[in-house]
Parts: structure tokens; sequence; C-alpha cells
């Protein structure tokens, strides 16, 4: 052979053909590393394949080969080439998502090449496991990690927090006599553990998203717990899902693919309904608590727009449980003191300035903070347009929620959870939470508070209802006595599911809506996203490549829209997304691959989020 096919973890699409020198020839291999010149510069490339002939004029020649073993085998590369076709990125982009950063180098590595032997018969199987409880699913997890090790298979299972992680490992130590490996991406120890599974010295692999590339060999089993919760989608480009990922990995390597949770995404829930996957309901052990809807719509009205914050009928339940000693907690998905500034003289908002946001109020540190891109400056005394001293702060975050109680019941011990790791050995009679509790175990009140999740359910997202009802699913778990919701939207079905506890009611209704309108699971969603410095320039460029795409939209592809994203300016960057649906995402990415190939305006990047969440 004397051409290479060398794929790049850049966004064009190759492979592309380089002549292999004669010294090389017998150590270049398919799946490993090469040095190549691309453009005017020098990257490391993969050899994606070899051939004895080429169509391409004077190919350039393979500068170095960087790797004498094979650090993709055949099972890794058509893994990454389907991703690319999925997810509208090249193959070179896509190996590189594999592979841990140390790798994407031209720098050598001492791999012991060990022969994978897979001799595998049967068939995948996809199961969900519906977990109500939010307790029951180790003990499946751990039998099924069990029969993978009883019959020579390797195991994968991924998680959504670093936190459980050490949890995790210390339970398969503890139940299976086996310290499994931990794959966790840009730590120090990542590539000599990621060389270890390549090795064959390890049989399960524990870790977050990028833990479904572990290269194992003979896989019988993949586990990914809490596989509705939304960081398993990389927010980077390629925007994988780890869950799709691990859907095609389970059916090319014929293992059995577990998808663990206590509030199915609508995408598990409706593929298991429909019979395309396995069903495992684990029933509701403990009590659930009483529920409580506080309508907060006529209150809302008598006090002319301003907020509720507790309502009468919250406050006289936190009074009894505070009298009778007891745990509450207070659920505001709103960090800070208050949501906006704003000058009561001539109305300025105070924004962030790199994103078109408003700042919001932290008390104690007495100062403006975005909390996209994290820009703070100190709270302003006096208003910059007209000068006045008139500058209010609306809108309930957490830390006024805390000044608020404490002003209410000055004996009450308060915590405010900022971090999970502050719920430890934390005493306090009322704790004050945004969403990130939710993903906490083991915790039990005597009261949950939820003070409001309309901002939530009404936020221009379709999925909006679902993401409020995962939030509400996780804190129903988190009491057997009490929990108050106030809501102008008490109607919701989100809110009837809840106090029916019938979570199948919620996901009738929502796949019902969600079939009406020919949204995901019923279609795909794909974003096409400018972004760029001028603001004027991203909106003109999205224009015209709005009806481009339109003029060059096949059957069966659907160009629906052209609009600022929101937020529409991030750190600095103005956004536009045009929104296309289709019925395959293959056949998307197909239309934009060619669509957008060579397409290039300066000053303005140009990116594919297929299934956004
Ligand atoms: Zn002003
Ligand atoms: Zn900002």
């Amino acid at each position: 052979m004397r051409y290479a096919k060398v794929v790049v973890g850049l966004p064009v699409e190759g492979p592309f053909d380089y002549f292999i020198p004669p010294e090389f020839n017998q150590h270049i291999k398919v799946g490993g590393r090469v040095k190549v010149e691309f453009g005017h510069k020098k990257v490391p490339g993969y050899a994606v394949g070899l051939a004895a002939k080429t169509c391409i004029k004077n190919p350039k020649a393979i500068l170095q080969v960087i790797d004498d073993a094979v650090l993709l085998d055949r099972r890794m590369l058509w893994l990454t080439k389907e991703l690319s076709n999925y997810y509208c990125c090249s193959w070179g982009q896509a190996i590189e998502t594999a592979l841990p950063p140390a790798l994407r180098t031209t720098k050598k590595i001492a791999l012991n090449e060990k022969k994978s032997c897979d001799k595998k018969d049967g068939s995948c199987e996809i199961i969900l496991l519906h977990d109500l409880d939010g307790n029951s699913r180790w003990d499946v997890y751990i039998q099924q990690l069990r029969q993978a090790l009883d019959n020579n298979q390797t195991a994968i299972l991924i998680f959504s927090e670093t936190h459980s992680l050490p949890k995790a490992k210390a339970v398969i130590e503890k139940n299976l006599n086996i310290t499994p490996a931990v794959l966790y991406r840009n730590t120090p120890g990542e590539l000599k553990e990621w060389l270890s599974i390549k090795e064959g010295r390890t049989n399960i692999v524990l870790g977050l998203r990028s833990a479904i590339f572990a290269p194992l060999s003979n896989l019988g089993l993949i586990i990914i717990d809490q596989e509705d919760d939304p960081v398993y989608k990389q927010d980077q480009v390629p925007h994988y899902h780890v869950r799709e990922i691990a859907m095609v990995r389970a059916k090319k390597e014929k293992a059995k693919l577990i998808l663990g949770s206590s509030h199915p995404s609508l995408e598990s829930y409706y593929l298991a309904k429909a019979g395309r996957i396995k069903y495992t309901l684990l029933p509701r052990k403990r009590l659930l608590p009483q529920i409580k809807l506080v309508s907060t719509g006529s209150e809302y009205a008598a006090r002319k727009k301003k907020e509720v914050i507790l309502s009468p009928y919250l406050l006289d339940a936190l009074r009894s449980v505070l009298d009778n000693k007891a745990k509450t907690l207070l659920f505001l998905n709103r960090r800070g003191f208050a949501s906006r500034a704003v000058c009561r003289h001539c109305n300025k908002i105070f924004k962030c300035p790199r994103c078109s946001i408003n700042l919001v109020y932290h008390f104690n540190q007495a100062e403006l903070s975005c909390h996209y891109c994290n820009f703070k400056m100190p709270a302003p005394a006096i208003c910059p347009d007209c000068n006045s001293d008139y500058i209010r702060y609306l809108g309930t975050g957490a830390e006024r929620l805390e000044s608020e109680i404490a002003r209410l019941f000055p004996q009450a011990k308060i915590k405010r959870v900022d971090n999970i790791t502050d719920l430890k050995d934390s005493q306090a009679d009322v704790f004050i939470a945004t969403s990130l509790i939710t993903k906490a175990t083991d915790l039990n009140f005597d009261l949950i508070g939820v003070l409001s999740v309309d901002e939530a359910l009404n936020y221009i997202d379709f999925r909006a209802p679902e993401k409020a009802f995962r939030n509400l699913s996780g804190l129903l778990g988190m009491s057997e006595k009490t929990m108050v919701i106030q809501t102008r939207l008490a109607g919701h079905h989100c809110f009837q599911a809840l106090l029916n506890k019938d979570s199948d009611f919620f996901y009738k209704e929502e796949l019902r809506q969600r079939r009406q309108l020919s949204f995901p699971p019923y279609s795909h969603l794909a974003y096409v996203i400018l972004r760029g410095r001028k603001e004027a320039r991203v909106k003109d460029v999205s224009q015209t490549l709005f009806a481009r795409l339109n003029s060059e939209c096949p059957k069966g592809i659907k160009i629906l829209s052209l609009n600022p994203a929101q937020p529409q300016k991030l750190r600095g960057n103005f956004y536009w997304r045009i929104l296309i649906s289709g019925r395959s995402t293959k056949n998307i990415t197909r239309f934009l691959k060619i669509s957008l190939k060579g397409y290039s305006h300066s000053g303005i990047i140009v990116t594919v989020d297929i299934d956004p969440i």
C-alpha cells in the first residue's frame, strides 16, 4: 500500500490521501496516529484506511508515523464514523471526541497492544429501568454487572455527576470484589487509565459522558444512570448525546444497554411504550408526601403584580414544622439575591456588557454578576444613565429568600445549598436550594415548599414541562410528609400528574402534545447556529443561508424558522439559529454536510446541533 487515508480533528470532511514514504510502510497502521501537513500546519491525523492508488495528483507525504500500535480498533473507527454521520461533524472531530485529550497530539505513547477477541453471539438488548423511588436500581445494576463478569464480558457505567463516581466505585468494590477503572476527562490520570483499559487490564469502567468511548473489548453491558439528565448532551461540537452513542455501540457490539432513571426522558419513555426497547418498572416502596397546590394567581393580581414569595398557606405550614423542630426544604430555582437591578427613575435594567442577559444582584458580595459568562461589577450606587440613586433590586432569588426567612423566623437555622457537598452533615431547620438539589440522594424533609416553577413552565421551549416535571419528581422523593407547590398554572398536566401520583399521565399528555406539534420524539430537530461579533453581519449571513437552505431543501426535511438565539448575545458573540426538522437525523446531516461544504463568510462561524435539548 502506498497511500494512507487520513482524517484530522478539524471541521473538514475527508479522508485525505497522503503518500506513505517507504520507510514508514512497515509501521503505519489503520487506527493509528500520523503527523501530516494540513493547510500550512503540521497536525496529528488519524489513518482510517490504506490504498494502493489515489486520484489525487502529487499527494503530500506523511511526515511521521506516531503510533506503532492501533489506538482505534475497527469498532471504534466505525463508531466514530457513525457519530460523524449522525451529529454532522467531521470523522476526525468525532475521533478526537472519543480519545483522551492527551492523545490528540503528536506525542508518542507506550501501548502494549492486546489482540482483542470478541466471540459474542446473541443480540443487543435495550432496557429502560424506571425506578420510581430512585434507590432500587443499584440492586439491578450489581446483578447485571455480576452476570457480565461471569460471562467474561466487560461493562461501562456512566453517571451524570462526578460525586456519584466514588460512591459507585465503593459499591462495586464491596459487592463484586473488583476495582473498576475510573475514566474522567481532563484529569492527570486519564491517559494512564485509558491505556490500562486498552491493554485489557480492567473489566469495569466508570465515568461521565466520555466513558462511552472506553476502549473495552468484549463489551457486554452499558449502564447509563439518570439517563434523562441534560448533561449527557455535550455542549460543544459535536453535540452528541451519550444515550444515542450508547444505543449505536450496544447494537454493534451486541451488548445490553440499561437506561436507569427515576423520571425517564420522554425519548426513552416513548421508545419503551412503542415497544422498541424493553421497559422494567421498579415499583414504589416508600410513601409519597401529601401534595398541596397553592394557587398564587389571585394574590398576584391583588398585589398589583408584586411577586408572591411565600403564600400564607406555606408560611403556616413552615411555622408548624419549625415548632415541631422538623426539617424544611424551600425550592427556588434562582440564585443570587435579586434577578435584576432596575433604575426606577429612567427604567434602565442593568445588563451584562457581553451577553443579552440581566445581571443578578448578589447581596453579600455587593455586586452584580452574569450567570452566563461570569462578568462581575460592584453594585452601582448611581445610575450611569440618569445619575439617579433610585436603584432597586427586583425578583426574589435564593439569597433574598434566606434573609426573608431569617426575618420572619429569627430562631430558625437556615442553610442555603449552593453545592451538593453543602448538604453533608449540615444541621439546619430550613434548607434553601435550587434545582441542583435534585441530584442529591437519601434526603428526607418534613416539608418541601416549591416557591416557583412557573417561570420554567412559561419558558418558550417545548421541553420546559419535561424539565419542570423532572425537578418536581426529584423533589417528590425527598419527603414522605408534605409538599406545597405555589403556582399560577394549577391546571397544568405537570401538576395534575404529581397530584395523582401518576407519572404515566404526564408522559402520555406530553407525548400527545408533542405529536400534535410534530416535535421530538415524533421528529428530529436540528439547529444551524451562526455566530459572530457584528450583529448586522450575523443577521445578514443568516438570512442568506436561510434562503439558500430553503431552496436546496430535499423531501423529508423542513427548514422551519430563522431566529435570534435565546439569549441572542453571549460573551460578545451574536447568535442566530436556523431550525430544521426531519424524519431522520442522518438525512438532515447528509443535507447539511453537502449544503454547508465550503460555506464560509469571514467573521462568521457556523455550527450544527442535532437533536438540541
Ligand atoms: Zn436611571
Ligand atoms: Zn455575560
